[in-house]
C-alpha cells in the first residue's frame, strides 16, 4: 500500500522507495519538505514535523476533494511521534502543541499557495498557554492570527476585513505598530475576528484542533489549483499535474518578546550575486510579517548587534547549508527565546547578473565545477545582459531637470517605461486589451497581484525589502523593479501617487531603473549595454571550452560585424548582400538596372553599383580579419526594389490631376516627363508581378536570369578581397548562392561566377582562399544534397525558407495569422519559425548533412536562419553535427552558452547510457 506521510527524519525510508535521487525525493515531498528532511538529516535545528506527499494531494484532487484511504490515519500516527518528540500534545489543555500547515510543491512557487499557522489554538488552549507562558499579548496575537489565516485561506474571507479591525484599534489606542498593542487589545481583536468569521463563513470558528488540521490540509491541497498558483505555473512553465505537499510543522515563535525574532535571508546577494549574506528580520514578530512588507524590516546586519549568539549560530548554519546544497540558499528562520530554528531552505531566486556571478564565483571557490557553473546559467539569463538600460545621458538630463522622482531598492535590474497602473487587474487590462506599456505601482505586492506583475513592464512598490514578494517575483521573471520607495504615498481613493509635494495621477508615464533603483517622470531613452560584465565574460569563456559548435553571426555592415566580433562571433554566416541596394544613393541605380532596356544601360547601372558593393564587402573583410565571411548573393524578387503598384497608380492619378491644372508650359513639360517615368515604372512593376513571389523569380533563379547582376556582386567581393589582402589582412570569402533546388541550376550559376572570381584574381595578381556554396532552403535541395555537394563546397541551412517550404506556409503571413490559432489550439506546440520543427525540418537537415558529407567528407555545414540563435534549435544543430550556427549579433552570447549546454547534455546522455545505474551510485546528487 502507498505511504502518504513521512516524518522529517524518515528520509532513509523515502530513499529506499525512490532511490537516492534528490529530484525524486523533491517530487514526492515537494521542495520544502525534501529540504526540511535533508536539514534534519545533517543536524540543522528544524522543528519536528512531517510531510503529506504530493501524491496524496493529487489523489485528493482526483477523487473530488477526498483524502485518499489511509492518509488521515497516517497523519495521526505521525502526529503522535511529533508529540512524543516535543513533549506536548495537540489540543491538550495543559501543554498544547501548536502546528503550522505549509504548502510546498516540487518547484518553489513563492507565496502562490497557502499556509495556516498556529493550528491547535482555541479558547481553552489559549487560557492554558497564558498560564504556561504568562504572556497574554503573545497568546492572543497568535490566536487572532489563526482565526485570520483560517478565515482567509480556508473560508475565503477577504483579508481586509480583519486588517481593518487592527488598523482601527491601533488608531483608537494611538499606537503605530502591531507590536505596541497589549494583551487586552489582542483579546478584543480576537473576539471581533470570531464575529467576522461567524458572519462571513456562516459557521463558528472551529474550536476542535483536529478539525482545524483537517480543514487546513484540505485548503492547502486545494490551493494548488487556486488562480494565482495556476497563473504562476503558466508563466513559469511549471506543469499543472505535480501537486503540492503539505508540511505539518511544530510552531516555533518569533514573537515571544525581545529575545525572539523571525527573518529571511539569502546566502549571497540576489541582485548582484556578491558573496555576502543578506536578509531582513523583525524582532518579536511572526511568520509572514517579514515578507509581507507590512512592517519596516531590519537589515540582517543589525541582528549581529541585537542577538550576537543567535546570529553567529545562524550564520554558521546558513553557510553550511550553502556548502551542503552547493547552491545559494534562501532561508527562513525563527529565534524563539534565543533558540535558533530553521524553518526552510531552498535555492535562492536571483537576477541574471547574480546567477552569472554566483556560478562563476562558486566555481572559483571550488564549490562546483566549471561545467556545473556553465549549466547553471540559462540562455535566457545571458540574453538579459543584452536588454536595454537607460542611456546615462538621458538619466542625467532627467536628474538635472528635476525629473528624478524617487529612489528605492534596486531589486531587479533593467529599464522599464510605462503608464502607472495602481492595481493588478488594471495593469493586466491595459497591457493585454489596450497594448499599453504599464508600470504596476503598489504599496507592496501579494501573490494575488502576479497576473498584473507579469503583464507589466516593471514593478514599483513603496514598501518591502530585497526579499519581499515583489522583489522575488520580479527577479524570477526578469522584470525591472524598484521597491521600498518610502517617500512615495499611494492614494488608492484618488488613484494617484504623491512624492513630497508632487502629485502624479494614474496613467502618467514613468521610467523605472531597476539597476540603480531610481524612478523618473516621463519616458527616458534606452540603449543596449555592452556585455562587459567580467563574470559573464569568464563564464562564456568556459562555455567556449565545452562547446563543439562554432558561433557565427548574421551581419550586413561592418558595424554589425564589429559588435558580433566583440560578442565572440567566429565568422559571418550570412551577409544579405541585397540589403545595401535599398540605401539612398543605391536604390535609384538599382532601379535603373531593373528598368534598363538595353544591355549597355544595364551594364552602366551595374558599373555604378560596383564600387559601393566593393566598399561594403571590404569593410566586412577588414573587421573579420582571418575569419570566414559568407556573402549571400541577391535573393529577393526584383519587384521588392520598385515602388508598389498601388502606390504608383495613385501617384499617376495625382500627377494627371496636377497636369490638368498646370499653368505654364514648363510645368506641363516637367509633369509629362514625370508621368512618362512613372508609367514606365508601373509597366515594369506589372511585368515583374508574380502570384507567389516567394516561390518565384528569386535566389539562384534570379542569378541565372540576370547573370550580370550576380557577376557584378562576385566581382565586388573579389576586388574587395584582393584590396584588403593587399592591406595586409587575411581574407576568407565564401560566396553563397541562395534557394537552390536542383544541382543543375547551381552548376550553371556557380560556373559562371567562379570564372568571374578567377578573372578578378588574375587581373589583381592576387589569390585568396575562397569557397562557393549554397543555401539549403528547399526540401528538394535537402534530399539531393549529395548531388549538390558535387558542386558546392559548403552548405548553410536557411531555415526560415526551409520551414516555409517544408510546411508550405508563408512566413510573412502565417505568423500574424493562423499560426497563432494553431498554437492556441495546440495543433502546433511551437511556432516552427521560432523553434526548428525537429520531426520535419530537422529530419530534412539530418538527411541533407548525411548526404552532403557522404559525397564530400568533412563538408562545412551551418545554419543561418533565425533558429541559429534559439537554444533548442541550437541543441538540434549540435546533434546534427553542424559546424556552426549563425545568428544575429545580439544572440551570439546566448548561442555560445546554448551550444555549450548542448555539448554538455550530450556528454551526460552518453555517460548515463554507459552507466544506467548512475542515480543509485551512492553519491548524493544535487
Ligand atoms: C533563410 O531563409 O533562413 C535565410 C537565412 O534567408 P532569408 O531569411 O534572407 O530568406
Ligand atoms: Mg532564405
Amino acid at each position: 500500500m502507498k505511504k502518504w506521510v513521512y516524518l522529517f527524519d524518515e528520509l532513509g525510508i523515502i530513499e529506499d522507495r525512490v532511490g537516492r535521487d534528490f529530484e525524486s525525493v523533491k517530487a514526492l515531498l515537494g521542495g520544502k519538505g525534501a529540504n526540511l528532511a535533508e536539514m534534519a538529516r545533517i543536524g540543522v535545528p528544524v522543528p519536528p514535523g512531517f510531510t503529506v506527499t504530493t501524491e496524496a494531494c493529487n489523489a485528493f484532487l482526483a477523487a473530488g476533494m477526498v483524502f485518499p484511504e489511509g492518509m488521515w490515519e497516517e497523519v495521526q500516527g505521525a502526529l503522535k511521534a511529533v508529540e512524543k518528540r516535543c513533549g506536548k500534545k495537540f489540543g491538550d489543555r495543559d501543554n498544547p502543541l501548536l502546528l503550522s500547515c505549509r504548502s510546498g510543491a516540487r518547484t518553489s512557487m513563492p507565496g502562490m499557495m497557502d499556509t495556516v499557522l498556529n493550528i491547535g489554538m482555541n479558547d481553552a488552549t489559549a487560557q492554558s498557554m497564558i498560564k504556561l507562558i504568562g504572556d497574554e499579548r503573545f497568546v492572543f496575537d497568535a490566536y487572532r492570527r489563526l482565526i485570520q489565516m483560517f478565515g482567509t485561506v480556508v473560508m475565503g474571507i477577504a483579508d481586509d476585513l480583519f486588517e481593518d479591525v487592527i488598523t482601527r484599534v491601533k488608531r483608537e489606542r494611538n499606537v503605530l505598530n502591531d507590536g505596541d498593542l497589549d494583551g487586552g487589545a489582542w483579546k478584543g481583536i480576537t473576539a471581533e475576528f470570531k464575529g467576522i468569521f461567524r458572519s462571513h463563513a456562516s459557521r463558528h470558528f472551529p474550536e476542535d484542533p483536529v478539525e482545524q488540521l483537517i480543514l487546513a490540509t484540505e485548503a492547502v491541497f486545494r490551493s494548488w489549483n487556486g488562480k494565482r498558483a495556476v497563473d504562476y505555473r503558466n508563466a513559469a512553465g511549471i506543469p499543472h499535474d505535480l501537486g503540492t505537499a503539505v508540511n505539518v510543522v511544530t510552531m516555533v515563535f518569533g514573537n515571544m518578546g525581545a529575545d525572539s525574532a523571525t527573518g529571511v535571508a539569502l546566502t549571497r546577494n540576489g541582485t548582484t550575486g556578491e558573496n555576502r549574506i543578506e536578509g531582513d528580520y523583525l524582532t518579536n514578530a511572526q511568520g509572514e510579517d517579514v515578507v509581507a512588507g507590512i512592517r519596516m524590516t531590519n537589515d540582517l546586519s543589525e541582528l549581529e548587534r541585537e542577538m550576537p549568539r543567535a546570529y553567529s549560530e545562524f550564520r554558521e548554519v546558513a553557510e553550511n547549508l550553502e556548502k551542503h546544497f552547493r547552491e545559494m540558499q534562501d532561508v527562513e528562520f525563527t529565534i524563539e527565546k534565543g533558540k535558533l530554528w530553521m524553518l526552510q531552505t531552498r535555492d535562492g531566486k536571483r537576477t541574471a547578473q547574480a546567477a552569472v556571478r554566483i556560478a562563476v564565483e562558486m566555481a572559483r571557490e571550488g564549490l562546483i565545477t566549471r561545467e556545473e557553473a556553465v549549466k547553471r546559467v540559462s540562455a535566457e539569463q545571458v540574453d538579459f545582459f543584452l536588454h536595454p538600460q537607460f542611456e546615462s545621458a538621458a538619466m542625467k538630463a532627467a536628474r538635472d531637470s528635476g525629473n528624478l522622482l524617487a529612489e528605492g531598492l534596486n531589486v531587479s535590474p533593467g529599464a522599464a517605461c510605462g503608464v502607472i497602473a495602481l492595481d493588478a487587474d488594471l495593469a493586466e487590462a491595459w497591457a493585454t486589451n489596450e497594448g499599453k506599456k504599464v508600470i504596476m505601482v503598489r504599496p507592496e505586492t501579494k501573490p494575488d497581484d502576479v497576473h498584473g506583475m507579469l503583464a507589466a513592464e516593471g514593478i514599483l512598490t513603496s514598501r518591502g525589502g530585497r526579499t519581499s514578494h515583489a522583489a522575488l517575483v520580479a527577479r524570477q521573471f526578469g522584470k525591472p523593479a524598484v521597491v521600498g520607495v518610502s517617500s512615495m504615498e499611494i492614494d488608492m481613493n484618488l488613484r494617484r501617487i504623491k512624492v513630497g509635494d508632487r502629485v502624479i495621477t494614474e496613467g502618467s508615464v514613468i521610467s523605472l531603473d531597476g539597476t540603480g533603483g531610481e524612478v523618473y517622470l516621463g519616458e527616458l531613452s534606452t540603449k543596449v549595454p555592452d556585455i562587459k560584465d567580467p563574470w559573464l565574460m569568464e563564464l562564456l569563456g568556459w562555455a567556449d571550452d565545452f562547446r563543439k559548435l562554432g558561433v557565427w553571426a548574421n551581419a550586413d555592415y561592418p558595424r554589425d560585424a564589429e559588435r558580433a566580433l566583440s560578442y565572440g562571433a567566429e565568422g559571418i554566416g550570412l551577409c544579405r548582400s541585397e540589403h545595401m541596394f535599398f540605401e539612398a544613393e543605391r536604390l535609384p541605380l538599382f532601379q535603373k538596372m531593373i528598368m534598363a532596356d538595353l544591355p549597355s544601360e544595364q551594364q552602366e547601372a551595374l558599373g555604378a553599383l560596383l564600387p559601393f558593393q566593393r566598399e561594403d564587402f571590404a569593410g566586412l573583410f577588414r573587421v573579420m580579419d582571418d575569419l570566414p565571411v559568407i556573402i549571400r548573393l541577391i535573393d529577393p524578387p526584383l519587384h521588392e526594389f520598385l515602388p508598389s503598384i498601388v502606390g504608383l497608380i495613385k501617384e499617376l492619378a495625382d500627377l494627371k490631376l496636377r497636369l490638368k491644372h498646370a499653368g505654364t508650359m514648363g510645368d506641363i513639360d516637367a509633369l509629362l516627363l514625370e508621368i512618362k517615368e512613372k508609367e514606365n515604372l508601373l509597366a515594369r512593376a506589372e511585368s515583374l508581378r508574380e502570384e507567389n513571389p516567394m516561390l518565384g523569380l528569386r535566389g539562384v533563379r534570379l542569378g541565372i536570369h540576370i547573370p550580370e547582376l550576380t557577376s557584378m556582386q562576385v566581382r565586388a567581393i573579389f576586388e574587395a578581397a584582393c584590396m584588403v589582402t593587399r592591406e595586409g589582412k587575411k581574407v576568407r570569402p565564401e560566396v553563397m548562392i541562395p534557394l537552390t533546388s536542383h544541382v543543375n541550376e547551381l552548376r550553371v550559376q556557380q560556373e559562371r561566377l567562379e570564372a568571374e572570381a578567377q578573372k578578378v584574381m588574375a587581373e589583381q595578381g592576387i589569390t585568396v582562399d575562397y569557397k562557393f556554396g549554397t543555401m539549403i532552403e528547399i526540401p528538394r535541395a535537402a534530399l539531393t544534397t549529395d548531388e549538390i555537394a558535387e558542386v558546392a563546397s559548403f552548405i548553410s541551412f536557411g531555415t526560415n525558407d526551409l520551414t516555409q517550404t517544408t510546411f508550405g506556409i508563408s512566413r510573412d503571413d502565417a505568423e500574424a495569422g493562423f499560426l497563432i490559432e494553431y498554437m492556441e489550439k495546440g495543433i502546433l506546440k511551437e511556432n516552427p519559425f521560432a523553434v526548428i520543427d525537429a520531426a520535419g525540418v530537422g529530419e530534412l537537415m539530418r538527411i541533407s548533412v548525411e548526404k552532403a558529407r557522404g559525397a564530400r567528407p568533412g563538408m562545412e555545414c551551418g545554419i543561418c536562419g533565425e533558429h541559429g540563435g534559439e537554444p533548442r534549435s541550437i541543441a538540434l544543430c549540435h546533434e546534427l553535427g553542424l559546424n556552426y550556427v549563425s545568428c544575429s549579433p545580439f544572440r551570439v552570447p546566448v548561442a555560445r552558452l546554448a551550444a555549450a549546454h548542448a555539448a554538455l547534455t550530450r556528454r551526460e546522455k552518453a555517460v548515463s547510457a554507459r552507466e544506467p545505474s548512475l542515480d543509485h551510485s551512492g553519491e548524493r546528487p544535487n
